[in-house]
């Protein structure tokens, strides 16, 4: 089993300082653990520095929740790739549900900003999952793959290797309601197929295919042994240090067990 990576998405949460606050108590409650697990905090973009400038002293990277599908130019409100990855961001969540509802973000945008990340160094954190509907009706397959192959599948093996995928099931984000460790091991599974099939064994096996929505520190241990579920996308819980690190030292459990 390769070591976990843990993602903590603030959305727009937090003051300068309480940001600041999370930043420090999580720091120092994973200092000294010899972490092998992989952290990464996503802020809001006005405390992205912030978080690089913490980064760079302690045992975790910096991620942009969101990035413009454009390089530069007149396009008012939007920031880019390069503008992140200058300030020293390592990674960036691309096509969350909450984008894709709100903002009316397509598969199509999403290969964009995927582009615009890999051209300035940045690994994206490509979001996909279904709706409750779906699932009902049996299409939750159908609909993962067709997010995944027309937001990434136009990569080639070297690009690809860089990206991460996170399966959030849209029923599952900030309801409390957790996909069991069986749907998402099924779901996993079944995105690992695709990429093997598309870009062979290796890529397939190295690929981080995280899972998220409603993980917290009570369930996250028996998310993570699935075989297949390679680390947590965490919102609401991630912005309370203590249960962020519970997770964290959940994923290290994990490791150590296998
Ligand atoms: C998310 O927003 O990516 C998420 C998984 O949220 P929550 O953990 O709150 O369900």
């Amino acid at each position: 089993m390769k070591p976990k990576l843990v993602i903590g998405n603030w959305k727009m949460n937090k003051s300068f300082e309480e940001a600041d606050d999370l930043i420090i108590e999580i720091s120092e409650a994973i200092e000294g653990l010899t972490l092998q697990t992989g952290v990464v905090l996503c802020p809001p973009y006005l405390y992205l520095e912030l978080t690089t400038d913490h980064a760079e002293e302690n045992e975790f990277s910096a991620g942009a929740q969101n990035c413009s599908e454009f390089e530069n130019g007149a396009f008012t409100g939007e920031i880019s790739a390069e503008m992140i990855s200058e300030i020293g961001v390592e990674f960036c969540l691309v096509g969350h549900s909450e984008r894709r509802k709100y903002f009316a973000e397509s598969n199509q945008t999403i290969a964009k900003k995927v582009d615009q990340l890999l051209k300035f160094g940045i690994i994206p954190v490509v979001c996909c999952g279904e709706q409750l509907e779906d699932r009902k009706n049996g299409n939750h397959f159908q609909v993962v793959e067709t997010q995944i192959k027309e937001s990434i599948f136009h990569l080639n093996n070297e690009q690809f290797e860089s990206v991460v995928i996170a399966y959030e099931p849209v029923w599952a984000i900030g309801t409390g309601e957790n996909a069991t460790p069986a749907q998402a091991e099924e779901m996993h599974q079944f995105i690992r197929q695709l990429i093997e099939k598309k870009y062979g064994t290796e890529a397939a096996y190295s690929c981080y295919i995280l899972y998220g929505g409603s993980c917290n520190a009570q369930n996250a241990l028996e998310l993570f042994t699935q075989q297949n579920v390679d680390g947590g996308l965490i919102g609401g819980a991630s912005l309370k240090a203590k249960e962020f690190v519970d997770i964290i030292e959940a994923a290290e459990t994990v490791l150590k067990d296998n």
